[in-house]
């Protein structure tokens, strides 16, 4: 009987298990009967993003965290696809730090260019899943959200691409209820136009944090404060901008941090992360973890350890995003068809073993992107995916890294090779500082609004060198 595999979630990790399967049928291999299932109205996952907040037109919880302004925040070159460049999708160079709207052209036009779009149920929502230990059987629910009705489907494999970063984990202050300023919680930042001139306090000190700070910086905020729970995040800041220890409690507007100080604030973002949440799977096949780089129970990261049918994509945190989840989901195609055996149990675990034990041992950020590597080497051996030089994206991560503790403004202007084509980088025709209009049109028109004349003199001149 032919293999019968659902997806739930066409966004970045979805798509790459639909492309998977789409690049072995062009090498002759038979394809399972595939469905994937997806809420929104298109696929793109995170980078399908909308002003909603809340629910969406259905009563859904909206899925994107992603704002107005969003540039890529780590190289293109560090999450290129090795089968399909950024060369070959925009016809020429574009510059590393690409804003959302460009990057989620980028993703759609890989998967369009083949025939896959046909697998995908959109506004359909899985709701329950069950297993069947005699008959090895899954059997989904969904619901198509227009009409309401549900049905259910039977698969022998199921793959979990629905993301880690959609609920917020919003912890509580003491006396946050009676802050009189607006309170919100990352997921449903969706522009900082309206900080201009405010003071703002963000709590966490990770990525979100860190960007929504800047945005803010750059929509004109009076002062960013940033509270760190367990280490500041050191950059050098711009004037306005400090960081403070963990807010101890809050008094009206007035926040207090656990170094004494305080500071009065008009509006406060929880940049305090996101939980792993499967509403739809029983707590037997739900992964439970924090956003760690291998979280445990899962062989090479893909795998469910209790049920080998079960394969979770991009579950862990990200250095490498669009190429992970490649290179995942063509090990997860390899396991469904027995085309890669897995090893015992106890092999497994003892896999899993060794990669939690080197993941306690990391000791910084550029040991973290060498560990990811690692991981991505391992996968990528194992199937047919494209090899590409993983070293040399390693390199691209630690040179990133000095960059933003040099320049944490400026370090999206800067340019980086491509290890699939070795084309370099094209400059921006705008300062990420000095660009307001983050659209597709406009980053690839050229200057106009926008211009940015130090850039523009610099362009000029590489140009009249060359
Ligand atoms: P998602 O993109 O989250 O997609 C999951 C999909 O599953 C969604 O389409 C969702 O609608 C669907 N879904 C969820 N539940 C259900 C259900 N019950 N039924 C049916 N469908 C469902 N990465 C980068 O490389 N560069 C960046 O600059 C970058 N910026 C980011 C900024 C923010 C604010 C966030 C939150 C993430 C960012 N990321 C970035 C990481 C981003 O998560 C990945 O790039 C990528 O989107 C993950 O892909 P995914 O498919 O695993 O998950
Ligand atoms: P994250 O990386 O998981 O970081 C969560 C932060 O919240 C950590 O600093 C954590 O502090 C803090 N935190 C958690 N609980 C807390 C508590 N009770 N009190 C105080 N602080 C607490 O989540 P994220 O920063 O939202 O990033 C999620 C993803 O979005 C990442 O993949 C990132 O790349 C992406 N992103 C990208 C952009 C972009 O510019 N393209 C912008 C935003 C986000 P500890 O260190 O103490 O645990």
């Amino acid at each position: 009987m032919t293999l019968r595999v659902g997806i739930i979630g066409a966004g970045p990790s979805g798509m790459a298990q639909l492309r998977a399967f789409e690049s072995a049928r062009q090498n002759g291999a038979e394809i399972p009967h595939i469905m994937c299932f997806e809420k929104q109205d298109d696929w793109g996952g995170q980078w399908n993003s909308s002003w909603r907040t809340g629910l969406d037109a259905h009563g859904e919880p909206i899925h994107s965290s992603m704002y107005r302004h969003l540039w890529s925040n780590g190289p293109k070159e560090c999450l290129e696809f090795s089968d399909y460049s950024f060369d070959e999708h925009f016809g020429r160079a574009i510059s590393s730090f690409p804003p959302r709207e460009v990057l989620f052209e980028y993703i759609k036009g890989r998967v369009e260019k083949s025939d896959v779009r046909k697998y995908v149920q959109f506004q359909t929502a899985a709701r329950w899943v069950s297993y069947n230990e005699l008959t090895q059987e899954f059997t989904l629910t969904v619901e198509d959200l227009p009409t309401g009705s549900t049905s259910e489907h039977i698969f022998d494999k199921l793959v979990v691409s629905t993301g880690h970063f959609s609920f917020p984990a919003a912890p509580e202050f003491t006396g946050i209820n009676s802050f009189p300023g607006e309170v919100l919680h990352a997921h449903d930042f969706r522009g900082a136009e309206r900080f201009a001139g405010k003071n703002i306090l963000l709590i966490g000190s990770s990525y979100s944090a860190e960007d929504i700070g800047m945005q803010s910086h750059k929509m004109g905020a009076a002062s960013v404060t940033f509270s760190y729970r367990s280490a500041p995040m050191g950059f050098d800041w711009p004037e306005n901008t400090v960081e403070r220890p963990l807010v101890t409690h809050f008094d009206a507007n007035t926040a207090h941090f656990s170094d004494g100080s305080s500071g009065d604030f008009d509006a406060v973002v929880l940049c305090t992360g996101y939980q792993h949440k499967y509403p739809f799977l029983p707590s037997d096949l739900a992964l439970k973890s924090k956003n760690v780089l291998y979280p445990a129970n899962l062989y090479k990261g893909v795998v469910w350890q209790q049920n080998t049918n079960l394969f979770y994509l991009g579950a862990q945190d990200q250095y490498y995003t669009f190429n992970m989840f490649d290179a995942q989901a063509w090990f997860a195609r390899d396991v469904m068809t027995g085309a890669v055996e897995l090893p015992s149990l106890e092999a497994r675990e003892a896999d899993i073993e060794r990669w939690l034990g080197l993941q306690a041992a990391l000791l910084d950020h550029n040991a973290e992107a060498d560990f990811q590597s690692e991981y991505l080497r391992e996968l990528i051996a194992a199937t047919d995916y494209p090899p590409f030089d993983l070293a040399a994206v390693s390199q691209l991560f630690k040179d990133w890294m000095g960059h933003k503790a040099t320049d944490i403004l400026g370090y999206r202007d800067m340019s980086h090779r491509s290890v699939v084509t070795g084309t370099l980088a094209a400059k921006h025709h705008t300062r990420w500082l000095n660009a307001m209009d983050d659209s597709l049109q406009r980053y690839l028109q050229g200057p106009s609004q926008d211009v940015d004349t130090a850039t523009l003199d610099a362009v000029t001149a590489e140009a009249i060198s060359r």
